[in-house]
């Protein structure tokens, strides 16, 4: 999954949100923006937008400002406590979005992500209640944030909580040379957690990995049947002597 991030004001290039994506797996593409001239920093992330063509735009604070300014098609929108009050025109966002914002922040208000919406006559759903501060660095704010780009990257408009344990297969094929994802339901704590998938590595892949949400260990099944259907399921992993 390819991620234009866009960093918030006085924030460094390759701070914890940006790295947590790349260890994710994901190709991040993350421009330093201007601090002092919004102008410029739009201007930085339209070239960027531009040249590398995202699946998703990550916009952080000011960063969520300028995400909203910039020209940027269908290309879902993922903005996190978006700082679209003090910078900008654009006081509307489109329909293939996520938020996430704190309650506790201090910065920029809960309150504006919920009149973003509001002016936009969009779903309340879409904004998520996360984290206990500005900043959403914390690991849950990290695991909601790579899930709402697997979850926009992959065509859905809204969050899509799946009642059964056996994930149904959820394949990003679309895009010419994206990289393909799935998701599984963690089998601890329900979560959809959304991974590349290799497909050349076989129709039938077992792997283990710690579910990026509440830490617990999955086997993480992945099958592959002939006309590309893929299936993905997690079990707990233990060993009953
Ligand atoms: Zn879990």
């Amino acid at each position: 999954m390819k991620v234009l991030f866009l960093h918030g004001w006085h924030s460094v290039v390759g701070g914890v949100k940006p790295s947590y994506l790349i260890q994710a797996g994901c190709e991040v593409i993350n421009p330093p923006l201007d601090d002092d001239d919004f102008g410029a920093a739009v201007r930085t992330a339209q070239a960027a937008y531009d040249q590398h063509q995202p699946q998703v735009i990550v916009g952080s604070s000011r960063g969520g400002a300028v995400a909203l300014n910039i020209d940027s098609g269908d290309t879902p929108l993922v903005l996190l406590c978006p700082a679209w009050r003090n910078w900008g025109t654009v006081t509307t966002i489109k329909s293939n979005c996520l938020i996430l914002h704190s309650r506790a922040d201090d910065v920029i208000p809960f309150e504006d992500s919920e009149t973003l919406l509001f002016n936009s006559g969009l779903s309340s759903e879409m904004l998520l209640e996360v984290g206990a501060d500005h900043r959403l660095a914390d690991p849950e704010s990290l695991a909601v944030l790579l899930w709402a780009c697997g979850v926009l990257a992959a065509g859905e408009t809204l969050p899509v909580i799946a009642e059964e344990s056996a994930a149904a297969a959820n394949i990003d094929g679309s895009q010419a040379g994206s990289q393909a994802e799935g998701s599984y339901l963690c089998d601890a704590c329900s979560e959809e957690i959304v991974v590349p998938l290799d497909l050349t590595a076989g129709p039938r892949q077992t792997y283990v990995e710690d579910c990026p949400v509440c830490c617990r260990a999955n086997t993480i099944h992945v099958q592959i049947d002939d006309d590309g259907q893929v299936s993905i399921w997690a079990e707990p992993e233990q060993d009953y002597d």
